[in-house]
């Protein structure tokens, strides 16, 4: 899980502390009354899959995000899958994935029967290497066993990744674009907005998400009609003119429709949560800048901050940090611990001998710590404070 149960408020060690990772529970009392009568709504409609909130939703993403079609589905994996099958990504395809990314990333390039191919990742942003990605089209192509078909970029942490370089790389090798902004959902490069920058890009709505529901769910964006009449028929078992005429193996993959009236509600009030997010990030960023290593946005770009991480000089440090901070009773996370190509279920296809010096760094110096639109700048100062006393010890 990119993020744990525990994390999305209930009843966790963080949630005693009076301090949570990231705070729903404040999220909902904020705009309870406009959820809570969205919610009623369906309720009373009944119809809960496929009710008029979903193709309002779509509409709505479809806006907001700058591109033609969107297609819920239901949940962020899903999506990646949905996508790669109607780009018609097969066995044979190389699928290139940074290395340094939660696991659905990776994981649906299997699942259509691809190889995915590991990346290492820019020790600034995190995001997806346009150098270690070009070496590494290179070498597929050198050995001639798979095509270089699809690149699937991470919008990591929030910040959109280098789609310009990237761009150039998949159009100079005849490749299609991918963009995977489950945690970039709201960021934007200028005044493009994420889920615009991929030939087809997806989205997940967990609840931890920058847009998050109050369960599953995901979508899929992408100016291309031929892939979004797929879209709609692949998620719907493979459906023709109807559920019941099938033309084709599909999944069966809905955005339900009490999540949909969740999201119209919350989509209205996303830009000012993403607003303060930034206000807090900047904050931390004051703050620790000279201790730890602070996150870089590039100039230009704007980041939804799913996550706020810091990276500490080697591992022995991050641990010192982490359990102090856990002794104040503030809650963080290592997103992630381990680099993708030494995930076990990716052993035996040969590519522990991934070259990706930069994640296995990352992983090993990284720690997130609370980043929500409702973080104070008491709160803030309070984590502050913990962290670099720690760091005294
Ligand atoms: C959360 C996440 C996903 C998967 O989304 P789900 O809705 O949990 O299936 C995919 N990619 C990245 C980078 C994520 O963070």
């Amino acid at each position: 899980m990119p993020y744990g149960a525990g994390l999305t408020g209930g009843d966790g060690p963080e949630r005693m502390s009076g301090m949570e990772f990231r705070d729903l529970k404040e999220q909902y009392l904020q705009h309870k009354e406009a959820i809570d009568g969205a919610v009623q709504r369906v309720l009373e409609q009944a119809h809960f899959i496929g009710g008029e909130q979903v193709q309002k939703l779509e509409e709505k993403l479809a806006a907001y995000t700058g591109v033609k079609h969107c297609i819920t589905c239901a949940n962020g994996t899903d999506a990646l899958q949905l996508a790669l099958m109607a780009c018609g990504v097969r066995e044979g395809d190389a699928v290139f994935v940074p290395d340094f990314t939660f696991f659905a990333t990776a994981e649906v390039a299997p699942w259509v029967g691809a190889t995915p191919i590991f990346v290492d990742v820019d020790r600034h942003t995190f995001n997806l290497s346009p150098q270690a990605l070009e070496e590494a089209v290179r070498n597929v192509i050198q050995e001639g066993k798979l095509k270089p078909r699809v690149v699937i970029a991470v919008d990591l942490f929030g910040q959109a990744a280098d789609y310009a370089a990237l761009r150039r790389i998949t159009q100079q090798y005849g490749m299609l674009l991918m963009e995977d902004a489950a945690q970039g959902f709201g960021g934007k490069i200028g005044e493009q907005k994420a889920c615009s920058f991929g030939d087809i890009s997806t989205t997940s709505f967990f609840p931890a998400k920058p847009l998050g529901c109050y369960g599953d769910g995901g979508a899929v964006f992408t100016d291309n009609d031929d892939w979004a009449e797929l879209l709609r028929s692949y998620k719907v078992h493979g459906k023709g003119s109807d559920k019941y005429d099938n033309v084709r193996i599909g999944i069966n993959s809905r955005l339900d429709t009490l999540q949909a009236a969740v999201l119209i509600e919350k989509l209205q009030f996303l830009d000012e949560e993403l607003e303060r997010c930034n206000e807090a990030a900047a904050s931390y960023t004051e703050k620790l800048k000279g201790h730890v290593k602070t996150p870089v946005v590039l100039s230009g770009y704007y980041s939804s901050w799913a996550q706020y991480t810091v990276q500490f000089e080697n591992k022995e440090q991050r641990e010192k940090a982490a359990a102090g901070l856990k002794e104040a009773g503030i809650p963080s996370m290592v997103y992630y611990m381990k680099p993708m190509h030494k995930q076990a279920a990716f052993a035996d296809m040969a590519l522990d001998s991934a070259d990706c010096p930069v994640t296995e760094r990352i992983c090993d110096t990284c720690l997130s710590l609370p980043m929500h639109p409702y973080l104070q700048e008491q709160d803030v100062h309070r984590i502050c404070e913990a962290l670099l006393s720690s760091l005294e010890k």
